[in-house]
């Protein structure tokens, strides 16, 4: 095993990097059963969006995080530090890092939030570290901490199975949307918790969605959201409803829950239609971001 010396030198002596980190959203999310494990057997698309944390990087002795957002820990359990700790075991490497964390994705708010900041942290470190890793390796470590991680690690759009975890990238399109997130939080496991038989379904709805990307017609893709969670979610938090009929009341082609929610997201026809929308929709404590989807990396390198 080499130790951190040597493994610097060959890494060109990079001492403090800032990476920005996407966010996601589900443009389909199919529930297909239950697995024997407990967990839900999901198909879903899952696209990056140019919403970003920013993390900053620096070669330290020990292992520290500070984070702009209170609603995020900042202990063991933010998955920063996770991610860290795990590359540390995988590796070998016995180093500490300074992180800063600087929060623009909305927290339990079904963008994938924690797991782009997870994936940023792996891409970060391996290159301070030095470490030369194929990425199915880092892949590894990265499904361990999250089933979302390792879309993270490659970004773009991409078919999930399994958990959302077996991936598989598709033919995307450039679209533009509004995100509109209500400012409160929702639990995964507890949206997951209230899924019923009557809402699983066989798949189709991600065939469909590949078809309409392949078409590259932003209306073909706003009729072929779906988001099997919406179910669980709606009748609990009406704001989903409200959000999604704000959308499209404002000019929106299709609205559609992401992930476990509460944030929802519409279609438009163009950047400035995004834009307009969002003017309109923004209200009270609702947040909201005209976005671009992303076609390539969701973690890029800044410095
Ligand atoms: P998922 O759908 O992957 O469960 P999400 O996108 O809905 O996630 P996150 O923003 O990842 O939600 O937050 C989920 C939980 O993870 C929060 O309750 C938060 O306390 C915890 N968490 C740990 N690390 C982070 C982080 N770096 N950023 C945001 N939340 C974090």
């Amino acid at each position: 095993m080499l130790g951190f010396d040597a493994l610097s030198k060959r890494s060109g002596g990079a001492r403090r990097l800032v990476l920005s980190a996407a966010a996601k959203i589900n443009l389909v999310l199919e529930v297909l059963g239950k697995r024997a494990d407990g967990y839900h057997e999901i198909a879903t698309v899952i696209q990056a969006v140019d919403l970003s944390d920013r993390l900053v990087i620096e070669d330290a002795e020990v292992l520290e995080l500070r984070a702009t957002a209170p609603d995020v820990p900042t202990d063991g359990t933010n998955l920063v530090l996770r991610a860290a700790r795990a590359l540390c075991e995988a590796s070998g490497v016995n180093r500490g890092a300074r992180i800063t964390l600087d929060k623009r994705v909305p927290v339990a708010a079904g963008l994938g939030g924690g797991s782009t900041d997870a994936a940023a942290t792996l891409v970060g470190l391996t290159r301070l570290w030095g470490l030369r890793w194929p990425p199915a390796r880092l892949a590894e470590v990265a499904v361990a901490l999250g089933m979302d991680v390792p879309f993270f690690l490659r970004g773009g759009v991409a078919v999930g199975t399994g958990r959302g975890e077996r991936l598989e990238p598709v033919v995307g399109t450039a679209l533009a949307l509004v995100l509109v997130n209500p400012g409160v939080g929702a639990s995964t496991a507890a949206i997951y918790g209230g899924v019923t038989p009557a809402m699983y379904s066989d798949g189709g709805g991600v065939h469909r969605m590949v078809a309409a990307l392949r078409s590259r017609r932003p209306a073909r893709v706003a009729a072929s959201l779906a988001n099997a969670l919406e179910r669980v979610a709606a009748p609990q938090y009406r704001q989903v409803g409200q959000m999604e009929a704000a959308l499209l009341a404002a000019g929106a082609l299709g609205a559609a829950m992401s992930g476990s929610g509460l944030t929802v997201f519409g279609v438009a026809r163009s950047f400035d239609h995004a834009r307009q929308i969002r003017a309109r929709v923004t209200r009270g404590s609702w947040r909201c971001w005209a976005v671009r989807t992303l076609s390539g990396p969701a973690i890029r390198v800044r410095a």
